[in-house]
């Protein structure tokens, strides 16, 4: 078994950003300013498209390289705070420019939330970013492939079964009831909750009888809301901004990463100048320069810096910004949220399930474990990897692993194959 815990990490805080209610686009084009042509900022929080992601990261850190060479004399030294993809990104485009780089990271590798391991496990494993999801601007997949890296379509459709091992048909209805009241909230004057648009809509007053199978209207609701909402961003209902609520995903043209996503980064690092194993904790600028204390107690200086660490390190204020950062910064990171999901991979020794469904959900229950991804059909390999989001993933975030592992185990026995009768 291998598994995350985001939200306890210190450089991380978090899994990804989230639309909390009451934040908007603009909250993270805010994050994303310049304090005096000295401080920028990037990291998946600040970027105006596909926050959450690898390729939003991507761009934010491209975006904040170019706002420095608008300002900067040739030459100059430009430090930049992480070696995530935002980090490395900015930096490779720096250096190919002519600038003096070096990258400052606190753990000792790079890659931030993007993080293979190889190891014991037949193939790479991702604790943290696993799928691609190809838009108009987003060629990841291509890129990936270019690098000769492994990936598998991965089209969403899932298997559901009832607790009892029953498999029946996804029924519209949740999904239906979540659109329903974000339609509603659209039209309100005030953002509300997802949570409060599905009661003051109307739209959750699904029946709670159960048909035949044990299922209610009620309990389609339950799982749309386990398997899409709280799986997508980390958040609950109750946290999230019906106004600004992420779009779930479609269906039909997602990819896997089987073959390590941290090769995304690998050549753009190279050639880099980095400093691993050094926390930045205080960054003070003036009208010369920009000074930043590390953890050691040493102190470094360059013309101006890039940070990229993530929004749930500056929501902790572990990082101290001298003078104070602005109100719109301070805003911004108030107003964003930071959602949790974690992933955890089990290896068997051989399959205890028969079937070939490649996205695997469980209906009729809070489900701890709500999504889970069988390898089998994908990679040969008995392994499965399960994620846990949201108020799940902290709560479970506190068990050990025995504990841990009973319920991950737990949570597959609708899978477990019905054994031939005879
Ligand atoms: C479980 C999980 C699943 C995900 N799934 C997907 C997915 O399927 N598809 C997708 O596109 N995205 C996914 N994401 C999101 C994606 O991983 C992130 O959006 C992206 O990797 C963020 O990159 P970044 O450079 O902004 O931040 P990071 O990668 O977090 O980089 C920031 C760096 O700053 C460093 N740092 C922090 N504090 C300090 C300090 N004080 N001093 C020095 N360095 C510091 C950190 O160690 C880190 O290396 C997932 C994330 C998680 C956690």
């Amino acid at each position: 078994m291998s598994r995350t815990n985001w939200l306890a990490d210190p450089l991380s805080r978090g899994s990804f950003s989230y639309a909390a209610v009451g934040a908007t686009p603009e909250h993270r084009a805010a994050l994303g300013q310049a304090v005096d042509a000295r401080v920028f900022f990037a990291g998946e929080a600040t970027a105006a498209d596909e926050p959450g992601t690898v390729q939003g990261a991507r761009t934010s850190g491209l975006l904040a390289a170019s706002q420095v060479q608008d300002v900067a004399a040739s030459g100059e030294r430009i430090t930049v705070v992480g070696a995530g993809i935002a980090g490395i990104s900015a930096a490779r485009q720096l250096v190919d420019a002519g600038f003096s780089v070096v990258v400052i990271e606190a753990r000792d590798r790079i890659g931030g939330r993007i993080d293979t391991v190889s190891g014991d496990w037949p193939f790479p494993i991702e604790r943290g970013p696993s799928f691609v999801h190809r838009t108009s601007d987003n060629f990841l997949d291509d890129e990936l492939t270019a690098l000769g890296v492994a990936l598998l379509p991965f089209v969403r459709i899932p298997e559901v079964r009832t607790r009892a091992g029953a498999v029946v048909e996804v029924s519209p209805l949740g999904a239906q009831a979540i659109a329903g009241a974000l339609d509603w909230a659209a039209d309100q004057q005030q953002d509300v909750s997802i949570e409060r648009a599905l009661v003051d809509s109307g739209e959750a007053s699904l029946s709670k009888t159960p048909n035949a199978e044990g299922l209610s209207d009620a309990d389609w609701l339950e799982y749309e809301i386990a398997t899409k909402l709280k799986v997508e961003t980390g958040a609950t209902p109750s946290q999230q901004s019906a106004w600004y609520a992420t779009d779930i995903a479609s269906a039909d043209d997602d990819q896997i990463v089987v073959g390590g996503f941290s090769t995304l980064l690998t050549a753009d690092a190279e050639g880099l100048e980095l400093l691993l194993s050094s926390v930045v904790n205080r960054v003070a600028h003036d009208d010369r320069g920009v000074s930043l204390r590390l953890g050691t107690g040493e102190s470094l200086s360059a013309d101006r810096v890039i940070v990229t660490v993530p929004l749930g390190v500056l929501k902790n204020a572990a990082m101290e910004f001298s003078p104070a950062l602005p109100f719109s910064h301070r805003g911004a990171i108030a107003a964003l949220g930071m959602g949790v999901v974690d992933k955890v991979w089990l290896r068997f020794d051989e399959p205890f399930w028969d079937t070939a469904a490649r996205l695997w959900t469980i209906v009729g229950e809070d489900a701890d474990f709500p999504v889970w991804v069988n390898m089998m059909p994908l990679t040969g390999e008995p392994i499965l990897m399960g994620m846990i989001a949201a108020e799940n993933a902290t709560r479970l975030s506190e068990l050990d692993d025995d504990e841990f592992l009973s319920a991950a185990l737990a949570s597959l026995e609708p899978f477990l194959a019905v054994p031939d009768a005879g």
